[in-house]
């Protein structure tokens, strides 16, 4: 029934371990060929220990499992080899199946399998995705949410009520004379306004969904000394992220957010410019209003044990249409008089001692209510769209759903009111994978890496 694929699914480098995977009919007969075991015989989802032999020569000692359909994670038969990691015994093994029967897998077949086996919907399938690409905790606990089908569950329920009015309204064009049809309509109206609301609400969690998985651009800007790196650094300690307790890997705070209070910074690249870069006063004021352009939010920190200074002032002037929290730092030593009047239209300023750490708290609850401004309903615990595709049909089907409305209140004849009933029918039904075209399911796969 299908071809049997065959991909390494472990990252390229050095490693302890690599895996090469295969799925389809032939997938258990190829290890055979390649593989000789030290005990006889497999059973499903038991690990043998032996050596992979390609053209007489061993390749690699390894550990094999073959996992039987449907027990598997694309429900055909599977099978995967546990190699010593690195290239050369990763590629071995993949080029000794290729020889025998197998071919290269595309970048997110085997899920794409797992779905189109009926395994998982799409929406599930693009969790996975979302779960291998999180870069946050926060991030990581949406995608598993997704992936239990919590998402896909509510898009179930619109899809019924919709599939129940649509078959109301087919009767009655069918059969005029056996229902009411002004009744059809009256039931329709009254559960089609809440409806709306529901796939609204929902819709409006993408907001929140992009500041998870793409996190906030963050600037810290403000005058040479201030305390720009002193904050970074404080506020890197702070976040308890994994990367950074794993001795040996370096954080890239360019592209790696940094987690405050569950919300996600990007900050831009301020930490590098130092004190001695910016001998030119005029240089830094130019870059500091640069980086707050391109940034979401913008730390404005100044130092506040000495009086303002009109580069203070003129930064703060030119990024004001920006979000801004100004962060007086050095709160440790006395404050300098002048700064009440130049915070004036600022509000939230939050005092800071970065080289103490304090107020850091304030600082974090200051960005949560800055950046969840307008999001106070939308919960971390609830389902969230991460995902544009899903934002943008939810809000196409609710626009279908208002047309229908509308019809149905002006008295359009039904054949009508059922097209945009139909309409909103399939593109609730686009998001979990149903009534999708072949060329978007190939798209959503094609984002993934090869061997998932
Ligand atoms: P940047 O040029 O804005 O990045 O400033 P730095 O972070 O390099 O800090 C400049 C100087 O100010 C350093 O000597 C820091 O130790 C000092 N500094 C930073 N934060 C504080 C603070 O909260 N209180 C005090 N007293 N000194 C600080």
């Amino acid at each position: 029934m299908s071809d049997t694929i065959a991909a390494i699914a472990t990252p390229p480098g050095r490693s302890a371990i690599g895996v090469v995977r295969l799925s389809g009919d032939d997938a258990a007969d190829i290890l055979a060929r390649v593989f000789y075991p030290k005990r006889a015989r497999f059973v499903s989802h038991r690990m043998e220990y032996g050596t992979v032999k390609h053209n007489g020569a061993d390749v690699d000692e390894v550990m094999a499992v073959v996992m039987r359909a449907p027990r598997s994670y694309t429900r055909e038969d599977c099978a995967e080899i546990y190699t010593h990691g690195g290239t050369a015994a990763l590629r071995g093994v993949l080029n000794a199946v290729l020889a025998n029967g197998a071919r290269p897998a595309a970048p997110g077949e085997f899920t794409q399998r797992a779905f189109l086996n009926g395994r998982i919907d799409l929406t599930q399938a693009e969790a996975v995705m979302d779960i291998i690409n999180a870069k946050t905790e926060t991030a990581r606990a949406a995608g598993l949410k997704m992936l239990g089908g919590g998402l896909s569950g509510k898009i179930k329920l619109f899809r019924d009520t919709v599939l129940k009015w649509l078959a109301h309204i087919e009767l009655s064009i069918d059969y005029p004379e056996h229902e009411s049809e002004a009744m059809n309509r009256a039931v329709i109206l009254s559960e089609a306004a809440p409806l709306i609301e529901e796939i609204n609400r929902l819709q409006a969690t993408s907001k929140l969904g992009r500041i998870i998985t793409d996190g906030i651009r963050t600037a810290i800007i403000g005058r040479p000394n201030v305390g720009k790196s002193s904050l970074l650094n404080a506020m890197l300690s702070e976040d308890r992220a994994i990367v950074t307790e794993i001795p040996g890997t370096t954080r890239d705070i360019l592209t790696e957010p940094v987690n405050i209070h569950g919300i996600p910074l990007v900050l831009s690249d301020t930490a590098g410019i130092h004190a001695t870069e910016d001998v030119i006063e005029r240089r830094g004021i130019d870059k500091a209003i640069a980086q707050a352009e391109a940034a979401a939010l913008v730390l404005f920190v100044a130092d506040a044990s000495q009086p303002p200074a009109d580069a203070d002032r003129e930064i703060l002037e030119k990024v004001a249409h920006k979000q801004v929290i100004v962060v007086l730092n050095k709160y440790d030593k006395p404050r300098a008089a002048g700064w009440d009047e130049v915070i004036e239209g600022f509000p939230g300023a939050v005092s800071i001692s970065a080289k103490n750490l304090t107020g850091l708290d304030e600082l974090s609850e200051a960005i949560r209510v800055r950046c969840m401004a307008g999001l106070e309903d939308a919960s971390l615990e609830a389902d969230i769209i991460t995902r544009e595709r899903h934002g943008w049909l939810l809000s196409q089907a609710a626009l279908s759903l208002r047309r229908a409305e509308d019809a149905l209140t002006g008295g359009v004849p039904e054949d009508l009111v059922s097209v945009d009933l139909r309409e909103a029918y399939r593109q609730l039904g686009e998001i979990i994978g149903e009534e999708v075209s072949d060329d978007i399911v190939d798209r959503i796969f094609s984002e993934f890496c090869v061997g998932k």
